[in-house]
């Protein structure tokens, strides 16, 4: 079985959130699979790719056209742990431009890349058997796929599958650029009208087979309060829509070997714990107390992460003894709302406006519990790495965080704390409840230590989408729903 997976990111090469922890890991995994299916990656070459430990060789070159002539492509090869990763460089992919920027820039470059990465597996002559798209970046492939299949048959024995990490990400802004590329909008299908020229909607048109990240946002997208206005039309293909939870890659994630702490632990011994929150509140500048309950926040600062129903529980949550580490970055306001509530609480606050990986994993090590207040997760990593690392997640009950924290008030094999309304005063309800388990030490070891036992490798998730490859494999070209 070969398998070509697109993605905008891929860790160790280049990393901005959890895409590139999936695309990183999900290929290898699938690797070493017993059937060894040849799955191999392709990125672009972005300006910030970390090519240290690597040997990059370029490999091919070529020509895209466009409606108006013709783009360069160049196309370097790497080794990364066995996996073949295809690094696609050219003009439409300026070394100097951020994985994602302004939409109509990310929307020209993306398309590029997208069509690029599809031509590559014909000058390479490894026509893989199945095309995994992830994201909007990379639904154009698939939307090239489909209209090719009329008329070229190679396209017909291409099996085409995307991932949806993110759906409200359409890819807003791209018309122009599709249609510069040859991709006009959809005319024909039962896409709603505003969608039809959108990467994303044509991507959900075009597959053979969609997942999501997490069965719990597979359902939630099939309703008005997820779906965008797409639900009518998911539910309509629902039955080639799947959900498969994304794992954690667990030798990178590792408390017991991990270089960023002062102290490695394990979960039979989580004394040495103490150490890395110390570690934390001197890194910080925090008072150095290890009694007090220190909540953590790490991850964008969006409003899909809810970081400011965190700040406002916060605020109203000071007759409990609590201390506080942020790390995350973005919108303006919510960065500005996190510094104004460590000026109002400079003895319990510390904000860190930044990308900072080794301050991450001190964090996970170090503080008790991991707020997590999204308005929607398809899946998010940041539970399951808190969970490994004893950190016991306070998160919202939906998509990916219902489907891998069990409440400790509901199950037997409780994980963390789960609260179901995106409010404050929901999360300050369930803050509480935590924070009187916390207080009782012989609750909260065993607490840690069933949330470090859970088995989060990605072994089973490659397993299952192994199996959703060879479903995919087996459908009749009938099956093709002209969507
Ligand atoms: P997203 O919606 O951003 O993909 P996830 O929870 O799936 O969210 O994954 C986020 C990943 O990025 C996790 O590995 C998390 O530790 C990491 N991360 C996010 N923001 C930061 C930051 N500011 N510093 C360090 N790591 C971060």
């Amino acid at each position: 079985m070969r398998v070509l997976y697109l993605a905008a990111e891929a860790v160790p090469l280049i990393k901005v959130g959890g895409l590139g922890d999936v695309a990183g890991s999900l290929p290898r995994a699938l690797r070493r699979l017993p059937v060894k299916p040849d799955v191999r990656l392709v990125i672009p070459f972005h300006g910030g790719t970390d090519r240290s430990s690597l040997k990059v060789e370029p490999v091919a070159a070529f020509t895209l056209p466009t409606t108006t002539d013709t783009q360069g492509v160049e196309v370097f090869a790497a080794d990364v742990d066995g996996l073949p990763v295809y690094l696609i460089a050219g003009s439409m992919l300026p070394p100097e431009a951020p994985v994602y920027a302004h939409p109509r820039e990310d929307a020209y470059k993306y398309t590029f890349f997208s069509l690029a990465s599809l031509e590559l597996a014909r000058v390479l002559d490894w026509w893989p058997d199945i095309l995994h798209a992830n994201d909007w970046h990379t639904a154009p492939a698939l939307y090239a796929v489909w209209l090719r299949r009329r008329y070229e048959a190679v396209y017909g024995g291409l099996s085409t599958l995307l991932t949806v990490h993110n759906l409200p990400y359409l890819g807003s802004g791209a018309e122009e650029a599709l249609q510069a590329f040859g991709l006009p909008p959809a005319e024909e299908g039962d896409l709603p009208k505003w969608a039809r020229h959108l990467p994303l909607p044509l991507g959900l048109m075009s597959a053979d087979f969609v997942n999501t990240v997490s069965t719990g946002y597979a359902r939630e997208i099939l309703t008005p309060e997820y779906g965008l206005g797409l639900e009518d039309f998911l539910k309509r293909r629902q039955d080639t829509l799947f959900g498969i939870i994304n794992g954690l890659d667990l030798e990178q994630w590792n408390p017991e070997t991990d270089p960023n702490l002062p102290a490695t632990f394990h979960q039979q011994n989580l004394a040495p714990r103490v150490e890395n929150k110390l570690a934390l509140q001197e890194r910080v500048g925090l008072p150095l107390e290890a009694e007090t309950p220190l909540l953590a926040m790490i991850g964008r600062m969006d409003h899909q992460k809810g970081v400011d129903i965190a700040i406002e529980a916060l605020h109203d949550l000071e007759d409990c003894p609590w201390q506080a580490v942020i790390l995350g970055k973005g919108d303006a306001h919510i960065e500005a709302a996190a510094t104004e509530l460590e000026k109002t609480f400079p003895q319990r606050v510390r904000v860190r406006i930044e990308y900072n990986a080794p301050l991450g994993n001190l964090i996970y090590g170090g503080a008790d519990m991991l707020l997590i207040p999204s308005r929607y997760e398809p899946c998010g990593l940041t539970q399951m790495i808190a969970m490994r690392y004893g950190c016991v997640p306070v998160a919202r009950e939906t998509g990916g965080l219902a489907d891998t924290v069990c409440d400790y008030d509901r199950c037997k094999d409780s994980t963390g704390f789960l609260f179901s309304e995106p409010t404050a005063r929901s999360l300050i309800f369930t803050l509480r409840r935590a924070l009187t388990v916390y207080g009782d030490q012989r609750r909260w070891k065993p607490l840690q230590q069933r949330g470090m036992r859970r088995d989060f490798s990605w072994q089973r998730s490659a397993e299952e989408y192994y199996q959703l490859y060879q479903a995919l494999l087996k459908r009749k070209p009938s099956d093709t729903i002209e969507r």
